[in-house]
């Protein structure tokens, strides 16, 4: 199966919609070793995403994603923002201005944006990051591909793997961020950046799987989620 620009559409919308309602649960993970920001800024960032490529009348998955990502770099604040902001500016610049992809391109898409996460912040696997999250995802995603796997069931596997990874960094102790200050670097809590990471894949493959009861739907509405 394709990924479309009109999938790209319901999974920032998904997106948004998950943040806003685990925004409480990830300002507290953040409050327990930093400030306590995280899901408001997100909330805040994913917000001003969705109105910004909403009136785009655009097929180009490219530039809804670096629309969004440009986006969240202006509106979140923090530290996660520009590292966020890459993560999608650099996924569209991979993706370039086509209106539909396949798995392959996606899984290296994620890739370069990984990549450009870790350029910008400098954090190694095993600081304690929204990376510990994502770059698991990532190496799932290419290990599956060319498999039998549908697009909806390599990103089903991506978000087991962030999920995985997210609660993973309890047992980390913070090299990069706020959490790296504070005594024992937050061994026990889990790392907010990698807990919003492994959100960003539910939406995702919620957003391929009401693409696939819909064929054909180019500019879908957001639905099914309850
Ligand atoms: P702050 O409030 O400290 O500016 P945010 O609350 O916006 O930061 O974001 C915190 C998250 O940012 C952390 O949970 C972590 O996942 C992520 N983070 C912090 N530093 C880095 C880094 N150098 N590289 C990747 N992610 C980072
Ligand atoms: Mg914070």
């Amino acid at each position: 199966m394709i990924l479309t620009h009109a999938h790209v559409r319901v999974w920032i919308q998904n997106y948004r919609d998950l943040i806003a309602e685990n925004v409480d649960e990830l300002n507290k993970l953040d409050a327990a070793t930093g400030d306590g920001d995280f899901g408001a800024s997100m909330q805040r960032g994913l917000d001003a995403a969705v109105a910004a490529i909403e009136p785009l009348d655009t097929d180009s998955i490219g530039k809804l994603l670096r629309t969004v990502g440009m986006t969240l770099v202006c509106s979140m604040g923090g530290t996660s923002g520009p590292l966020v902001g890459t993560l999608f500016t650099k996924m569209g610049a991979a993706l370039g201005d086509t209106g539909q992809t396949h798995t392959a391109n996606l899984a290296a898409a994620f890739r370069a944006g990984a990549e450009g996460v870790m350029a910008l912040g400098q954090a190694e696997p095993g600081d304690k990051t929204m990376i510990d999250s994502l770059l698991p995802s990532v190496d799932t995603m290419e290990a599956v591909i060319g498999g039998e796997h549908t697009l909806q069931s390599m990103l089903a596997e991506a978000a087991d793997a962030a999920r995985s990874g997210a609660e993973h960094t309890k047992v980390l102790s913070a090299r990069k961020g706020r959490a790296s200050y504070v005594g024992g670097g937050g061994v026990g809590c889990v790392d907010p950046g990698a807990a919003g990471m492994s959100y960003m894949f539910i939406a995702f493959v919620d957003a391929v799987g009401e693409g696939r009861m819909n064929p054909g739907v180019t500019q879908p509405t957001r639905g099914g989620r309850s």
